[in-house]
């Protein structure tokens, strides 16, 4: 089998197919530190592409709580148990296998396969936190990361640059854009065998009864060809997100966001690297939680990422792209930070938006001499 390259792991892999990096590599991040599980992206998807037939329990997009949450159930705790050790070495090389490697003889990917029960209750396990179970007098929230603690886990189809479901369709009816790295099912090919709803680790390939075809995220690849953010990025409430292209590491331009986040600064991380698919969803880690548990799922340089996003309130450059981050609907391709404001352009490097680093305050006088009112939101 051929060996590729995958700098999440700092190794080669073994992978079906020869290495070929898209021309383009879409990504997003997300900064779990703010998300406040509004749940608004998973209806921003849903009602632009999954309200149709069989699509009842799709969600291309979806909010889950960890440590207990999870769609479909238990997903995670599923492949990770069948994957067995998963070890790092000191330098950061994964020495554990990949799904691929791990396969046995008759398989191209270890896989679980999800039962219709298990996708029935996409909200399970919401809120409930893990960790010590005392409560007495507010004392595990006193130090961080928290005696109790949860976080919320926004998830979308990762675009792997080696996916799995890809790897494991018998029809070739999958595939990787050149122009972009979006990962799309050709429904015309689908078969509906449901291999890649096996062997999707994520769980991010779902099958349709009425099409009697698999379906997954499109990475709102019609948006994102105009220059413009995936519905669930635009629609972030908490202004969590933003999407980009993300180079390889030994690419990475300190001035486009996604690289700047994950190679430049090291503050966002891939999520369960060790599957061996490179995704390229990235996470600022919560402060709040268990750090084995976070350790288990971004990998080894979780402390690193947590203590560098702790130093950032010394970085303007930093903290002039996260106040970026929800500013525009457009893909920002460079940014930069001067003078206070941090601005964006788009891919003709035309700027499309800027915004202050520190919020300005304005304080109106209590009276309007010209209206001759007296303001009640006003000292
Ligand atoms: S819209 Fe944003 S803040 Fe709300 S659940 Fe989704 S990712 Fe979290
Ligand atoms: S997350 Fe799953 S469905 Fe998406 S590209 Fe990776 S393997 Fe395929
Ligand atoms: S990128 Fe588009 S298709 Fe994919 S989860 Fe977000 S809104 Fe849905």
């Amino acid at each position: 089998m051929p060996k590729v390259k995958n700098w999440q792991l700092a190794r080669d892999i073994e992978y079906p197919y020869d290495e070929s990096r898209p021309k383009k590599q879409w990504a997003i991040v997300f900064d779990l530190n703010k998300c406040i599980a509004c749940q608004t992206c998973t209806l921003a998807c849903k009602t632009t592409w999954t309200s149709g037939k069989g699509q009842e329990y799709m969600f291309w997009n979806n909010v889950e709580t960890k440590p207990w949450g999870g769609y479909p159930l238990a997903w995670d705790l599923r492949i990770l148990e069948k994957l067995g050790r998963q070890d790092w070495s000191a330098n950061g090389e994964y020495l554990g296998k990949t799904l691929i490697e791990a396969a046995p003889p008759t398989e191209r990917v270890l896989h679980f396969a999800p039962t219709d029960e298990d996708w029935m209750y996409p909200n399970v396990g919401e809120d409930d936190s893990g960790g010590l179970p005392s409560l007495d007098g507010g004392a595990h929230m006193a130090s961080l990361p928290h005696d109790q603690w949860f976080f919320y886990l926004p998830r979308t189809c990762a675009h792997c640059t080696y996916p799995a479901c890809l790897a494991a369709c018998p029809r070739k009816a999958i595939y990787k854009r050149e122009e972009d790295g979006v990962v799309l099912i050709d429904q015309e090919r689908c078969k509906g065998y449901g291999e890649c709803v096996r062997a999707c680790p994520y769980k991010k390939s779902m099958y349709n009864p009425y099409t009697r075809t698999s379906e997954k995220c499109i990475g709102c690849y019609p948006a994102v060809e105009e220059g413009i953010q995936p519905q669930c990025v635009v629609n972030c409430i908490g202004k969590i997100r933003v999407m980009g292209f993300i180079n390889p590491p030994w690419k990475a331009r300190k001035d486009n966001p996604v690289d700047y986040l994950v190679h430049e600064k090291q503050i966002a991380l891939p999520y369960y690297p060790q599957l061996g698919l490179e995704p390229n969803i990235y996470y600022i880690p919560p402060l709040n939680a268990d750090r084995e548990y976070l350790k288990q799922m971004f990998g080894p340089n979780v402390e690193g990422a947590l203590q560098r996003y702790r130093e950032l309130s010394s970085d303007p450059v930093a903290q002039g792209l996260l106040c970026l981050m929800g500013s525009s609907d457009k893909i920002i391709n460079r940014f930069e930070v001067k003078e206070g404001r941090a601005t964006g352009f788009d891919r003709d490097d035309k700027e499309i938006v800027t915004v202050p680093v520190t919020e300005e305050i304005f304080v109106r006088d209590a009276f309007d001499e010209k209206l001759e009112v007296v303001r009640h939101n006003t000292p």
